[in-house]
């Protein structure tokens, strides 16, 4: 029945990658189960008003995966690939993020399977408040709390607060993080997940002994995570050489002007057509030589059919869940290429929502500076014990990180025992 309702090639990949892990760790067969299987599974229908005067339902899913160490933490995606299995996969990556990062939460995802670029302002507005509505009776600042995934931002967190807010009667920011500023979002918060990105990802370069100034990257997605990490990367030194997003993609021997590409994205709504570029096809542009290729887009994008031609010395995994379990086993045989694996690669979007979540408790703000700071403390503080951890047992990094925050996981239910 459950390998039923999460029949997903997603959810198949976190499953097994879990697998693995478990035998290596020897893990008993009980708390196996136990951290295995999500918590709570909800699905909800979400009726709305499209411009046109019909009235359109929508499934909407929201997965809380463990609530053993703190309330649920993780985004919600808008994308038309979005079902209850994917959702619950990526619920399990935030459970192993937060443990790795040592974050006082458990893994939670939600998502509304809808096209997001076909919809009105307005149509998005009152899908957003339709599903926070629904989903009340499942969430709160101490229970749940949501953020911004693909397809999903600022404006859609400040709708879900305002939502909440009016339902409870009073201003509730640490209902949602990646909130604007004027709602007491936190400083950094935007630019968290791709700053953390281009961070390791020159951590790595150092460990690899290349210099960051005049090394070169390519990025795949122009998003909130793939513009910052060009941004950084490129305020460091790096030549982005190409990037892509769903319309396609270009190429700079000499390096992109990543600020002149986010004003022709703003202006355009794509990276495509930059005048300063030429396009190139994007399965080709995967597999063009540079020190770090950075995916920072959808899942399953690094595959069994792309993984030997990489070449790239670092794969930075911006997005969840980039690399299938294949490509996996072809870039272990090749040991060529340093991978930061995503729980540890993206963790620096979930470290400063939760750095947003304790300033909303302590009605405090923090300046930019202190947010930065404290996020590269915590980010290299996990790096370092990855990377020595998978050195010590001979493991992949990805292995190695997973390792780490599934036994975090099962020490925590260990101590709490099983109720009743
Ligand atoms: P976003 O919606 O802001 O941007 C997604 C980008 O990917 C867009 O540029 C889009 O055009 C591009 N894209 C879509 N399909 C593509 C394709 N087939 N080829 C190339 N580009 C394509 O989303 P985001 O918030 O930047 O999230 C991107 C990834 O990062 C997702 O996997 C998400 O789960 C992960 N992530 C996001 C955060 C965060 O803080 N936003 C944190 C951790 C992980």
């Amino acid at each position: 029945m459950r390998q039923t309702l999460l029949r997903n090639p997603v959810f198949a990949m976190a499953a097994e990658q879990f697998d693995r892990v478990a035998d290596f760790l020897n893990l008993s067969a009980d708390l196996r189960e136990r951290c295995k299987w999500p918590k709570r599974l909800i699905t909800v229908t979400v009726p709305i008003r499209r411009d046109d005067g019909t009235t359109e339902v929508f499934f909407g899913h929201r997965v809380q995966h463990h609530l053993t160490r703190g309330p649920t933490k993780g985004g919600l995606r808008y994308h038309p690939s979005v079902d209850l299995g994917e959702i619950t996969a990526l619920a399990l990556w935030m459970t192993w993020k937060c443990a790795l990062m040592d974050l006082p939460f458990g893994g939670g995802k939600g998502g509304i399977a809808c096209d997001p670029a076909t919809m009105s302002a307005g149509e998005l507005e009152r899908l957003t408040r339709r599903y926070t509505m629904e989903m009340i009776p499942f969430i709160g600042p101490e229970t749940d709390v949501m953020a911004p995934d693909l397809g999903t931002n600022e404006q859609t967190m400040a709708w879900m607060a305002d939502t909440y807010s009016t339902h409870v009667g009073h201003l509730v920011p640490a209902i949602v993080t990646g909130k604007p500023l004027n709602l007491q979002g936190s400083c950094g918060r935007a630019r968290a997940t791709g700053h953390g990105v281009a961070f390791v990802a020159s951590n790595a370069l150092h460990q690899l002994g290349t210099p960051v100034d005049g090394a070169t990257a390519i990025v795949q997605g122009f998003g909130n995570v793939g513009s910052h990490t060009a941004y950084t990367l490129a305020s460091h030194g790096v030549r982005i050489l190409g990037v892509s997003d769903v319309q396609g993609a270009i190429w700079n021997d000499r390096g992109l002007d990543v600020v002149k590409l986010r004003n022709h994205l703003a202006q355009t709504g794509s990276v495509w057509g930059f005048a300063e570029a030429e396009p190139i096809d994007p399965d080709r542009l995967l597999c063009q030589s540079c020190d770090i290729l950075a995916p920072c887009a959808l899942d399953r994008v690094i595959t069994a059919d792309n993984a030997p031609r990489l070449r790239c010395r670092i794969l930075a995994e911006g997005a969840n869940g980039p690399s299938t379990l294949e490509a996996d086993r072809i870039l272990d045989a090749r040991g060529d290429i340093w991978v930061i694996p995503d729980i540890l690669c993206n963790a620096g979007g979930v470290t400063v929502s939760y750095f947003e979540w304790v300033q909303n408790f302590q009605h405090l703000s923090w300046t930019e500076r202190e947010v930065v700071t404290r996020l590269e403390t915590l980010l290299q503080k996990a790096y370092t014990k990855v990377i020595s951890f998978a050195k010590r047992h001979r493991l992949s990094h990805r292995t190695a990180a997973q390792a780490i925050a599934i036994q975090t996981v099962a020490d925590a239910k260990s101590a709490r025992g099983l109720f009743p």
